[in-house]
């Protein structure tokens, strides 16, 4: 049964490559009707903190990549971690070092001097010391051979054993790092599928070495290529936003972010728009590509629309209501936000601009955008927005059909074309130039609201 799961280290924002990395292990674990673990990796007491944990599972849980298993929290794990350290040393395939760093530093210069790797150069493997105060735990690497693994993404991978480090598994201070507790983690939680970022090429090896020492069956390794920003340099903050909530809050939809993140490196022939569903069904490795992906925003723009286009009513107006309700308007209420919403779903790229553009809709008096006024609201639109104000309290037919008609005939019974009404009646509504069509607008103010309107641009 494949599981899989996503670590992450609780130090800051789950930003977008993290996110794709936990998809692509919630993919393939729905995919194969598998399970999802995530285990909160906060061993590094220092960098680690409750609010970023918080922040990682808000967005897990906006994006919609629920969990079966966790948040397992690692920290709360080190007995077991420091029992296998202990077994090791027990089996001599790793020792307590003393190293001072000054020592480190000169074994590291000399290194450099003579043109060798500088790797930590073994001195205390024979030393048999006993923990101390400033002891470290370090595996015992092998010397010679390689270490080998064919990943699920890149294809087979070798590295030579001489070329690893007797790296530390235990820090002075009783916790394990990172290379270690993993190992032991995902061997303990039976995981068979680690997916996660290329940056971790380097530590698969390592690992690997870990998972024999200790006895342990290796699980398969896929390594996701890296998430790059328009100038093919590795996405960071000077690229714009990287952090998932960010996307939320510029008006982005979980749906289009879900679905761009995973056609970031991953195909399936042509097709861009593919729905949480489609994706379960479809997603698979050996579809993902080798190279880096190229994040770019117009493109997650273009799928934002879209499925604004597709969204329901209510899911649309609840994801605007995150925008309006911290404003306080005065006029509010659920039936006026989903029309609101609606009217503007067929022309907005971000929820976001879907809230500023629909504010106008409750506030209880309209601001006028000033060029619009004084170009729209003139002695010559007062005619016109009498006789609407004078004639609509009698319009039976207060539908679309019905009031496209009735503005229709107001316009031949005042002499104008149709625009000497219209763009009058729509800075009057909207306090705007544009806006959804009249119809829609006065369908969703209702008839009172819209008589009010009209008369406040006449006073
Ligand atoms: N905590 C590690 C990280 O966030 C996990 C890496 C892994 O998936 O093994 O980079």
């Amino acid at each position: 049964c494949i599981r899989t799961r996503f670590a992450p280290s609780p130090t800051g924002f789950l930003h977008i490559g993290g996110a794709r990395t936990a998809l692509f292990n919630w993919l393939y674990a729905r995919h194969f009707g598998g399970s999802f673990v995530l285990r909160v990796e906060d061993t590094d007491q220092q960098r680690s903190t409750a609010e970023s944990t918080q922040a990682i599972l808000d967005a897990m849980n906006w994006l919609g990549l629920d969990w079966d298993e966790g948040p397992i929290f690692q920290a709360e794990r080190v007995e077991i971690h420091r029992q296998k350290v202990r077994q090791l040393i027990a089996e001599g395939k790793a020792y307590y070092c003393n190293c001072s760093p000054e020592e480190l530093e000169d074994m590291r210069k000399t290194a450099l001097q003579q043109g060798r790797n500088p790797k930590y150069d073994g001195r205390c493997r024979d030393k048999h010391l006993e923990q101390g105060a400033d002891t470290v735990v370090r595996f015992r690497c092998p010397d010679s051979g390689s270490t080998e693994f064919d990943d699920l993404i890149k294809g087979p991978i070798s590295f030579r054993n001489e070329e690893l480090d007797d790296l530390i598994i235990e820090r002075s201070d009783g916790y394990p790092t990172y290379n270690f507790a993993v190992v032991v983690d995902d061997a303990e939680m039976a995981i068979t599928h680690v997916i996660r970022g290329d940056d971790h090429i380097n530590n698969t090896p390592r690992q690997i070495l870990l998972y024999q020492a200790l006895g342990y069956p290796l699980p398969r390794f896929g390594h996701v290529p890296m998430i790059l920003g328009d100038d093919k340099a590795r996405l960071s903050k000077r690229h714009g936003a990287t952090s998932v909530m960010a996307y939320k809050d510029m008006g982005f939809l979980p749906e289009a972010l879900v679905n761009y993140l995973a056609r970031l490196s991953w195909s399936h022939g042509d097709q861009e728009i593919f729905s949480r569903a489609e994706l379960v069904e479809l997603f698979d490795l050996d579809a993902v590509g080798k190279s880096a992906a190229v994040f770019n925003q117009e493109k997650l723009l273009w799928l934002n629309q879209h499925y604004i286009k597709e969204y329901p009513r209510d899911s649309l107006a609840s994801a605007a209501t995150e925008f309006w309700k911290e404003k306080n308007f005065p006029i509010f209420d659920n039936a006026l936000a989903e029309q609101a919403a609606a009217d503007f779903k067929g022309r907005s790229k971000t929820i976001v601009e879907i809230a500023e553009a629909a504010a106008f809709y409750f506030l209880d008096e309209l601001v006028y955008e000033e060029e619009a006024a004084n170009k729209f609201l003139t002695p010559d639109a007062a005619a016109p927005l009498r006789a609407i104000h004078a004639e609509l309290p009698a319009l039976a037919d207060y539908t679309k059909d019905g009031i496209d008609a009735f503005l229709r005939s107001v316009a031949e019974s005042c002499g104008v074309k149709m625009k000497f009404v219209a763009q009058p009646l729509r800075v009057a509504l909207s306090g705007k130039a544009t806006s959804p069509g009249l119809d829609e607008m006065m369908i969703t103010l209702g008839k009172e609201r819209t008589l009010k309107r009209i008369r406040e641009a006449l006073s």
